[in-house]
């Protein structure tokens, strides 16, 4: 069976990192479907899905490493041809990507204990974003 769920937020842009794993957990739970997989997706091409410990440190740590891998202020050709800025958002969306495939048993996501899901808005302005949860399994 597969089913299709969705989660909308609002992120503030600018490197967001927005914890989702509760909503995740919860979309798991509340179906019919014991153990398979969740795909985790942002439908966007400036936003992006990993996991991570989510901790103060950490977050900052991976904050500074994009603006070192994909600066801001540095020309971006994607820049001259919309004038939206957000070249750097774009390059780093593609570069970290849009999905997260997590394995769940007993209607519970196999997850680290220091392991959750983000959703990342690298984007240069507040968004609202819908990510999809296809839960797939039996
Ligand atoms: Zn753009």
């Amino acid at each position: 069976m597969v089913v299709t769920k969705r989660i909308s937020l609002e992120s503030k842009g600018h490197g967001d990192i927005i914890d989702i794993t509760h909503q995740v957990e919860q979309q798991v739970a509340g179906v019919d479907i014991k153990s398979g997989i969740a795909t985790v997706f942002v439908a966007g091409s400036t936003a992006a899905i990993t996991t991570i410990e989510f901790e103060g440190g950490l977050l900052a740590d991976f904050k500074e490493m994009w603006v070192r891998i994909a600066p801001e202020n540095i020309p971006y050709n994607h820049d001259l041809a919309w004038g939206d800025g957000n070249g750097y958002a774009h390059v780093s969306a593609s570069l970290l990507g849009a999905s997260l495939v997590v394995p769940f048993n007993d209607k519970r996501l196999m997850l680290g204990t220091w392991q959750q899901i983000v959703l990342l808005d690298f984007d240069n302005r507040p968004r609202s974003r819908q990510v999809i949860v296809q839960i797939m399994g039996e």
